[in-house]
């Protein structure tokens, strides 16, 4: 009996993505998409939704990441065994590359919810004795390699995994393409519903999309142009040879280039992004379709500490399947509350002092900035101005960092240097940690060990952020630009703190990180630090607003119900 057998018993949804980030020791997951896949997958357990997964098994991880002395990074393969946590089932099937039959194997990862829903995922795998030597690596690395290495990951993610699940005997009622990188599908898909020469007037109606759109769903993640995978016409006719006509492919998915985004939008009957803004956002840049807006969330159980576990346990039973019931925060007693939260800061102040030697101290206020290094996160947005930091901030605050650079991104890998520079300007002042090789175990550290979760991303191409809804399962405030998900979640002075104009009120300029420092400095000397020393009262009261407002709100069951009733059932 293969395997899987036994969990095809009902049609599925069939939910593709590139990266999936289940649990730590599983590293095909670079960021904010893969967990957040990962999360997903986990709530559709929970709320034993019909659900099968499809990746990429990328045996060599993403990367560790090396930080030396000067904060410079470099990159090793992540050495895993799929075979401690997957099974590998019997069945191949093949696809075309570049003319070649390419076998693919899947290892099969059961997500099983304490509810009894399980869910299988499929780890899509090429490293076969039958392949070439280059084949067998198309499954090694996370967004590592070429366009021409992508393209054909992108194969066998999109086309490998539809035939796959055919294979394995899966019956699908919808195809929900977590970002572009699966978008072939569509292609597949196109194929099993092509009609016959005779029956149609002409050959364009020979593919038929409307069949295709019902069956499919798109969400694109992000509005950073890099984001948006796109392929040469070129490299597509090598890669694919006479697989699907390239008239047609224009149609779908661009006239200059194979525009991935464009194609799942174009192959979709239900698109969407990832906040309320993030939709308006993709609308302006994709004019002519209709895109809805589904807000992340995290999956509420794997994001919260073992001490606020214990508590919510305590007065909140049925709260990691109900997220809900934290509109009852209140019935936590103050005292109990900040109880719970000082042993999750004081494990990560142990922690973070033994494998940094930063010798922070556990009665400072602290912050925490964590997330892939790049750009427009502008992770040195703080220190825009030292002078004035030192003042408001020396003795008074500690800063935790982490977070890793795309192995191409230099002016990431510069922004880890420049916080290195700035931990020893700072030096007998402010401390400040970086720790190295950012993943799920320190996130987790992280988001429930600091007081404040501070986010200067530069407005509007945070699509929506998900680290900051973790920091609010363990009381942790956020501190952010208003931008993603923190437009929908902030009150100032209630849930958290706003940093620079409303989203709505200026335009991004070039003067955006002298306006937003300004008002995070400004913040820190008269609102936050004051409330942290002085108003022991009223920052537990924020800190239960955090969760019994946000928490309450921004949680994979809450957004599963609303893929359920918006995208899947339609
Ligand atoms: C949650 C998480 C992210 C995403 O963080 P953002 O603030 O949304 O960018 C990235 N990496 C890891 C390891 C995470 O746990």
């Amino acid at each position: 009996m293969s395997i899987i057998e036994q969990h095809i018993t009902e049609p599925k949804i069939a939910y593709f993505s590139m990266e999936i980030g289940l649990r730590d020791d599983i590293p095909t997951y670079s960021g904010g998409l893969g967990i957040l896949a990962g999360d997903t997958v986990k709530s559709a357990a929970d709320l034993n939704l019909p659900f099968v997964a499809v990746t990429l098994i990328c045996i060599k991880g993403y990367f560790r990441q090396e930080l030396d002395s000067n904060g410079h990074q470099t990159e090793h393969p992540v050495l895993w065994n799929p075979s401690d946590f997957m099974k590998l089932s019997q069945e191949k099937v093949t696809v075309t590359i570049e003319g070649r039959d390419v076998h693919v194997q899947s290892w099969v990862y059961f997500v099983e919810s304490p509810r009894g829903g399980v869910i299988p995922v499929l780890y899509l795998d090429t490293n076969l004795p039958e392949n070439s030597d280059e084949d067998r690596t198309l499954t090694d690395h996370l967004y590592g390699g070429d366009e021409s290495y992508r393209i054909k990951q992108e194969v066998v993610l999109g086309i490998g995994g539809v035939r796959m699940l055919r294979k394995l005997g899966f019956e699908i009622k919808k195809y929900h393409m977590n970002e572009g990188h699966a978008a072939f599908l569509t292609l597949e898909l196109l194929h099993e519903f092509k009609k016959d020469i005779e029956s149609v007037w002409d050959e364009e109606h020979i593919w038929d999309i409307e069949p295709v759109k019902d069956l499919c769903v798109f969400t694109t993640h992000t509005p950073v142009e890099a984001g948006h995978d796109k392929f040469t016409y070129e490299l597509y006719e090598k890669v694919f040879r006479d697989y699907f006509p390239v008239n047609i492919l224009k149609k779908l998915a661009g006239d200059k280039k194979v525009n991935m985004t464009l194609l799942g939008f174009n192959s979709s009957n239900f698109v969407n992004g990832v906040a309320k803004k993030h939709g308006e956002v993709s609308q302006n840049m994709f004019p002519g379709y209709q895109i809805n807006a589904i807000t992340n969330g995290v999956h509420s159980y794997t994001w919260t500490s073992d001490s606020m576990k214990k508590l919510f346990d305590k007065y909140l039973p049925g709260w990691a399947n109900e997220p809900e019931i934290f509109v009852r925060i209140g019935v936590i007693p103050d005292e109990e509350l900040w109880a719970a939260h000082s042993e999750a800061k004081n494990e990560l102040i142990d922690y973070v002092n033994t494998v940094s030697g930063a010798d922070m101290d556990y009665d400072t206020l602290t912050f925490g900035f964590a997330r892939r290094a790049t750009a427009y996160k502008r992770a040195d947005l703080l220190f825009s101005d030292l002078k004035r930091l030192e003042k408001i901030g020396t003795k008074k605050i500690q800063i935790i960092y982490a977070g890793k650079a795309h192995p191409k991104d230099t002016v990431g890998k510069e922004l880890i240097e420049k916080i290195y520079s700035y931990k020893e300007d700072l030096k007998g002042k402010i401390k400040i940690a970086f720790i190295q090789n950012y993943k799920m175990d320190i996130a987790l550290k992280l988001v429930s060990g600091v007081d404040i979760w501070l986010n200067t991303p530069l407005r509007p191409l945070e699509a929506s952020g998900t680290s900051g809804m973790k920091a609010t399962h363990n009381g942790v405030m956020n501190f952010s630009v208003l931008d993603g998900w923190w437009i929908e979640g902030h009150i100032e002075g209630f849930t958290g703190w706003s940093i620079g104009p409303a989203a709505t009120e200026i335009e991004p300029d070039n003067n955006m990180n002298a306006i937003d420092a300004d008002d995070l400095y400004n913040k820190l000397e008269k609102k936050i630090i004051p409330l942290y020393y002085g108003d022991r009262k009223n920052w537990v009261r924020m800190m239960q607003n955090a969760i019994g407002k946000n928490a309450y709100y921004f949680n994979t069951h809450r957004m599963m119900r609303r893929y359920v009733t918006e995208a899947y059932i339609r």
